[in-house]
């Protein structure tokens, strides 16, 4: 492939071009360091990288890098708004970035913020790890998500995923996957660990969703942001009519009830 985004280094400096910095702790030159280096290190991981090339096929988005707060303060649009991203503006609190001893929680919450952009890019389906009406995949991943929760004491960051509505825990399941990659990638032992409390998952992960991801790169590539804006605004109209609906059958139920 000679695509722009899926070079070997291209995709660090779309990325990079495509970041912006809240910071009232260092100075914009410095935010901009520690934000190439992060991106670098990502990109050295298996599977983490492909994440990356995907986000950067799309060229219709924006990082925020929030060094004022860190992950414990992470407003995941996904948990908080489920907007999924309408707005494209992906938003990461990174504060952990600028401290060695805890910088792996920071490129962690990264993988993670950026992995939820890539489902949307790849499968359109509200951040979730499948294409829409893949029936049987839904069955699967929902058994794979009831797994995960009777295990889930074993692992704090797939326990958080619980505390998430019902409707978000496929998404949210999903970018825990690369999270822990990152956050365990000096600690193999742990790793190998978590990748056998949780084998069905990650064997979701990196053989399917991954490979899915890869295949995906270029009719990413290829859309216009223009294209993705329409896409992005019929499931708003989608969104806003199923509400209206919703609450216009409120309303004749009360109605009909008085
Ligand atoms: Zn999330």
């Amino acid at each position: 492939m000679d695509l722009e985004a899926v070079n070997d280094h291209d995709h660090i400096k779309i990325l990079l071009k495509h970041s912006t910095f809240t910071s009232t702790l260092i100075n914009r030159e410095r935010a901009r360091e520690v934000t190439k280096s992060a991106y670098e290190s990502l990109s050295l991981i298996p599977f983490i990288k492909t994440i990356l090339q995907v986000v950067a096929a799309s060229r219709n988005f924006r990082v925020v890098f929030d060094f004022n707060r860190d992950s414990s303060q992470l407003i995941d649009p996904i948990v908080d708004r489920g907007n999924f991203y309408l707005s494209t503006t992906i938003t990461a609190c990174v504060k952990e970035l600028l401290d060695p001893y805890v910088r792996h929680r920071g490129l962690g919450i990264l993988a993670h913020e950026l992995c939820h952009y890539a489902m949307v890019l790849t499968y359109d389906s509200y951040a979730r790890p499948y294409y829409q009406h893949s029936s049987q995949v839904i069955l699967n991943f929902d058994r794979i998500l009831a797994i995960c929760k009777n295990n889930s004491d074993k692992e704090e960051l797939i326990k958080e995923v619980f505390d998430c509505v019902r409707n978000f825990q496929h998404a949210e399941l999903i970018a825990r996957v690369p999270q822990l990659i990152v956050v365990y990638n000096d600690q193999p032992d742990k790793l190998n660990e978590c990748r056998e409390n949780f084998k069905q998952l990650f064997d979701m992960f990196e053989l399917k969703t991954a490979a899915e991801m890869e295949r995906s790169l270029t009719m990413i590539e290829n859309y216009t942001s223009k294209e993705m804006m329409k896409r992005n605004k019929l499931i708003q109209i989608s969104t806003l009519f199923g509400v209206c609906a919703m609450i216009g059958l409120v309303v004749v139920l009360y109605l009909f009830k008085a």
